[in-house]
């Protein structure tokens, strides 16, 4: 996945009608946290309404205190890709902990006729769980987003792409979301995105932004607009080619995150707010 002076290799890769390269811009819109159908309908139906393809839902979720949510798992999978498919979504981003989750997603899909396709999400915690990424890695069917590790260098997390890349799958995207950092404050990571053209520059990997994880609160600047907004501005402006967000209908419901999500109504100015950026490009 590393770039070379002389290496004009193209970028890149299509997924179930959908490009992902280094010139054009995705947004994954969705929740953090599958929780109810009721949720997942009213988000599924806002994006759909707003002519967009892709989402992000999670299933399995890696949790840092093992008595707080863990996600539903395969149980909530064929009511989730199902309705995903009824409101045209063509991909979830969908992150998975452990590689049976794979076989899971991949049969649960085939007896529903793959009514959507997915792109297994690499946790922040799990950029170095080797294993994972080589059973990721072996299978050709989904493209990856790996995030950046919150603590590790950059050039360390590049070189776990290249653990997919090696194993036969480089259909992967970069996700930046964040370093932990001991300030700590005011947001939960300090945002990284000045490091897109950096990541494009080194590799041939389409780059992801994750404003959400990196900012983590609803808090606003003093012109009154979000933080997690204007982190996704100073991403796209960098020259990001997908924005991973999470929105919810309820956040105060949320099981998983709900004080860094954006809500309902937000999402026609956020999605218009990133168009005017990107067209900056
Ligand atoms: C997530 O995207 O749901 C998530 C847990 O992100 P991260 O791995 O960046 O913490």
């Amino acid at each position: 996945l590393g770039r070379h002076r002389d290496d004009n290799r193209q970028t890149g890769f299509s997924y179930n009608g959908v490009d992902f390269n280094q010139s054009n811009l995705n947004i994954f819109a969705g929740l953090c946290a599958v929780d109810i159908p009721e949720h997942v309908e009213m988000m599924l139906k806002a994006l759909e309404e707003n002519g967009q393809v892709c989402t992000r839902m999670g299933a399995y979720k890696p949790r840092t205190n093992p008595y707080s949510f863990q996600g539903h798992g395969k149980g909530c999978l064929p009511w989730v890709f199902e309705k995903a498919g009824k409101h045209g979504i063509k991909v979830v981003a969908m992150e998975i902990t452990h590689e049976s989750h794979i076989e899971e997603i991949d049969t649960c899909l085939e007896k529903l006729g793959r009514p959507t396709g997915v792109m297994l999400q690499v946790g922040t915690r799990n950029t170095q769980n080797f294993e994972l990424l080589k059973a990721i890695g072996r299978q050709s069917t989904y493209p990856v987003l790996l995030k950046r590790g919150f603590g590790i260098t950059l050039n360390e997390s590049l070189n776990a792409a290249e653990y997919l890349a090696s194993e036969g799958n480089a259909n992967v995207i970069f996700c930046l979301r964040g370093m932990k950092t001991e300030a700590g404050q005011p947001h939960r990571n300090m945002v990284d995105f000045a490091h897109v053209p950096a990541v494009k520059r080194l590799t041939r990997m389409p780059v992801c932004v994750d404003p959400s994880h990196s900012v983590g609160t609803r808090e606003k600047a003093p012109d009154g607009i979000l933080d997690v907004m204007h982190a996704t501005a100073q991403g796209v402006v960098a020259g990001a080619n997908m924005v991973l967000v999470d929105f919810h209908p309820k956040p105060e419901k949320a099981l998983v995150d709900g004080p860094q999500a954006l809500l309902m109504n937000e999402l026609p100015a956020y999605l218009e707010d990133i168009h005017l950026c990107h067209d900056t490009w």
